[in-house]
């Protein structure tokens, strides 16, 4: 039986881990933390996710956790609640929005006991396994130790992060509002819970004596129901998290029998809501490819695919993120002068991920009324 060694019991690491063992390997995952150490925060994924999830095998477990698909009014706001841009309600795929504990639970619930090890933390590449899959995240010390790390770069924007204790009616309207170099994100959970972000502005490392206070004074004045939300947040379950990328792409994926996964390999801004997303299809297409093909050939095409479409990716939640945290008019003019076919042309594409040689369904991609046209099979974004 192949053995192979994840660092990481993250998303990446997690979903590699069901994909290989459903495939026969020998798993062991190897996490420097302790089990349930999972923040309290939401996550949002989209259709890529869900087809990604699929084909692992477990999209119908986590949909169970999930809860119904987001039929909610989506799009950006003003801080005064007046809509720049809707988006055309065709062109999410299939969005839900998720605990991230409650998919942790899902994830380990799919793995034999044991599989993973918990407060073990791997400082060098393990030995002994004929494949290892590093998945240890944006300060990934394998990708530290290899020739030509980029490092990480600061957005310049830092976030909070919140789910409520109690259900907050959104009034059947979610996504962001933008301020002056200030945004708020509210998104249902199925339980009418409501998950709530933050960002601002401000220096690497700036820290509040009282960071929800600091949330309060930001954010009371902005529509209504986010007073409401924020009346809602447990002040000690609050998440703040300064948003780092990748300074530059990577030049490989893939070292010997070792290979990076999820942000390990492309950290990028949570602005597309796409990163939990590209560390899934990573370990869908990484499961796909070691099944029919030696372990070699498979980190080469792995290599290839996943950089191209995460690269693209990642530049784009880049660009995304400069743009809602701008502070001149320019920025809303943007939003309001995007038409709408042109943002489920852009939706259409970061939600078509397919494992690799599967063109069965590219018709289903196809957004009535929107214009858009069968995208060629592993286009980029
Ligand atoms: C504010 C914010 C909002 C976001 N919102 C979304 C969203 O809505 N949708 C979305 O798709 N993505 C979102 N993301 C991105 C998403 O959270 C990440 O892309 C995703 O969690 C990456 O998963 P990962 O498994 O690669 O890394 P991680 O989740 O970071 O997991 C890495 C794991 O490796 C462990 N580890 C690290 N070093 C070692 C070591 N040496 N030995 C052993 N274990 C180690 C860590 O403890 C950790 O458990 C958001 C990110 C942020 C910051």
């Amino acid at each position: 039986m192949r053995r192979v060694a994840i660092v990481g019991a993250g998303i990446g690491g997690l979903t590699t881990a069901i994909g290989l063992q459903h495939a026969g390997w020998d798993v062991t995952v190897f996490e420097r933390s302790g089990a349930n150490t999972q923040a309290g925060a939401g996550l949002s994924l989209f259709g890529n996710a869900w087809r990604a999830l699929d084909s692992l095998g477990v999209g119908d477990a986590v949909r169970e956790i999930a809860g119904r698909e987001q039929h909610t009014r989506a799009g950006q706001r003003r801080r005064d609640g007046r809509w720049l841009a809707v988006t055309p309600p065709h062109a999410l795929r299939e969005l839900r929005v998720v605990h991230r504990a409650d998919l942790h639970r899902a994830f380990t619930a799919e793995l034999r006991p044991g599989t993973v090890t918990y407060g073990k933390g791997i400082d060098r590449t393990p030995e002994g396994f004929d494949l290892v899959v590093a998945a240890d995240g944006l300060r990934s010390r394998t990708r530290a130790s290899w020739p030509g790390d980029p490092g990480l770069r600061y957005s310049g924007y830092t976030s909070w992060r919140a789910v409520t204790t109690r259900p907050v009616d959104l009034r059947d309207e979610a996504g962001e509002s933008l301020g002056r170099g200030e945004r708020v994100g509210l998104a249902p959970l199925p339980d009418g819970r409501v998950y709530w972000f933050g960002v601002a502005s401000m220096p690497a490392g700036t820290r509040f004596d009282d960071e929800y206070a600091e949330v309060r004074r930001r954010f009371d004045g902005w529509h209504s129901p986010v007073a409401e939300v924020l009346d809602a947040i447990d002040p000690a379950a609050l998440v703040r998290t300064d948003i780092f990328d990748l300074a530059r792409p990577l030049a490989t994926f893939a070292r010997g029998t070792t290979v990076l996964l999820g942000d390990a390999a492309h950290a990028m801004t949570p602005d597309l809501g796409q990163g939990a997303a590209m560390a899934i299809e990573d370990a869908a297409t990484l499961t796909h490819l070691l099944g029919s093909s030696p372990v070699d050939e498979a980190l080469r095409a792995y290599d290839v695919v996943r950089r191209r479409r995460t690269q693209a990716v990642a530049r784009r939640a880049r660009a995304m993120g400069r743009l809602l945290q701008s502070r001149g008019p320019l920025r809303d003019l943007v939003l309001r002068l995007t038409p709408p076919a042109a943002v489920a042309r852009q939706l259409a594409a970061l939600q078509a991920w397919r494992a690799p040689g599967d063109r069965s369904d590219l018709a289903e991609l196809q957004l009535p009324g929107s214009g858009i046209e069968k995208p060629e099979a592993g286009r980029p974004v």
